[in-house]
């Protein structure tokens, strides 16, 4: 909860960035000011700092139970998956050892399906794999579009509107059996549920969806991947060349941070998530708000809703709450454009349903009462849209 003036604001769009803990916070202080260093200087202060960020990569590795090594630090997920697609791809032309098409499921981000749609403009086949009506993908529909000529599948291991976790061991023994590689875009998974990356080839991670700052995130690159993408940037060879430019220590500090906080509060944040999701739902329908759940119910990231409201349309529903509460409509990544959720429509919800859609996720800071006055509010501007 966020007092603003005389207002509070509870905040419920935890799909879209996560606050950061005020522990990560107090870890990358020193970092801008007093211990500012370059990583790459040979001078005690940027021996400390590259100390600083190899720790820090220590904690996003075991926290996604993989190696060190096979972590690179971006921007970003947005950049990863970029690289991972592109720097991927970039390696081979379409055709080569008879691999010209790749798989990405109808519900990635957009970074995955614009970096996937390039690689259409280069030549290389693009199949959509479709997803049921709870967004989770369909496994049967995958295991008949992937074949012995898919070169790469990308599909991301938690999904961003509507929280759905998808069955990625499925996803990575299809795809062995083909010889195909895998990218899992793990941006909304990790620090919110237990993740292994280990058996994939390539997966990317984002900072400031896991309680960290934003502006960095990884690529996971597997030492076991057959190969090793190309850069897309090219500078003074840091990250081992493949994602060049001077590391920004202080927000590394804080993703390595959050990534050893995540290891230990996963499970606890997840129950208490849960517990608050449970009692706002029940608040809403004590309070005569009609509403539909949409996505999965167990497959599901813990606090995550996405709702179907019956009297209200998503943006009148904004507008009414104000910044007394925080929801989303559709996908933040794509607002100011007010094309339809491609999600929700992957998921066979029409226009006319998608526009009284919004997004919401519970974050670990929030209280029972935040909880009650978020469901009184939003019963409030409900029952004023019916009248
Ligand atoms: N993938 C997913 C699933 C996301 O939710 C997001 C952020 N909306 C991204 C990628 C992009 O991450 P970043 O903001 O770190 O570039």
């Amino acid at each position: 909860m966020m007092p603003s003036g005389r207002e509070r604001s509870v905040y419920l769009d935890g799909h879209a960035t996560t606050p950061v803990d005020p522990e990560t916070l107090n870890a990358m202080m020193p970092w801008w000011s007093s211990m500012a260093t370059n990583a790459h200087s040979p001078h005690s202060f940027g021996q400390r700092g590259s100390l600083a960020v190899e720790a820090a990569r220590t904690e996003v590795a075991r926290l996604t139970n993989v190696a060190s090594s096979e972590i690179v630090f971006t921007s970003g997920a947005t950049e990863a998956n970029n690289i991972a697609l592109l720097g991927v791809a970039g390696t081979t032309s379409p055709g080569t050892g008879g691999k010209s098409n790749i798989v990405v499921s109808a519900i990635e981000h957009k970074s995955v399906l614009a970096a996937t749609e390039q690689l259409g403009h280069r030549g290389w086949e693009i199949r959509l794999a479709p997803v049921d009506r709870f967004g989770i993908l369909d496994l049967s529909s995958f295991n008949r579009l992937v074949d012995d000529g898919t070169f790469l599948v990308s599909v991301m291991l938690a999904n961003n509107e509507v929280g759905s976790v998808q069955p990625i061991d499925d996803v990575i023994s299809i795809c062995r059996d083909h010889g195909a590689m895998v990218h899992t875009d793990a941006a909304q998974a990790v620090g919110k549920i237990p993740v292994s990356l280990s058996e994939v080839d390539f997966a990317s991670i984002s900072s400031h969806k896991m309680y960290g700052p934003v502006g960095v995130g990884a690529l996971f690159v597997s030492a076991a991947a057959p190969l090793r993408p190309r850069p897309l940037i090219f500078g003074g060879g840091q990250e081992a060349g493949l994602r060049p430019g001077t590391l920004p220590v202080p927000l590394i500090v804080g993703f390595g941070t959050a990534a050893n906080s995540r290891a230990g509060f996963l499970h606890g944040d997840a129950l208490h998530v849960e517990k608050l999701r449970d009692r706002f739902l029940k608040q809403l329908e004590s309070r005569q708000v009609s509403f539909a759940v949409n996505g999965h119910e167990s497959f599901r990231l813990p606090g995550s809703i996405s709702l179907e409201m019956y009297d209200i349309t998503a943006m009148e529903l904004i507008m009414r709450l104000g910044d007394r509460v925080l929801v989303a409509e559709g996908s933040a990544c794509n607002s100011g454009n007010i094309e339809q959720s491609h999600v929700l429509k992957a998921m066979s919800i029409s226009s006319e349903r998608a526009e009284r859609c919004i997004r919401m996720m519970v974050t670990r800071h929030l209280t029972e009462d935040d909880i009650d006055y978020a469901a009184e509010q939003i019963g409030l501007a409900t029952g004023e849209a019916r009248q």
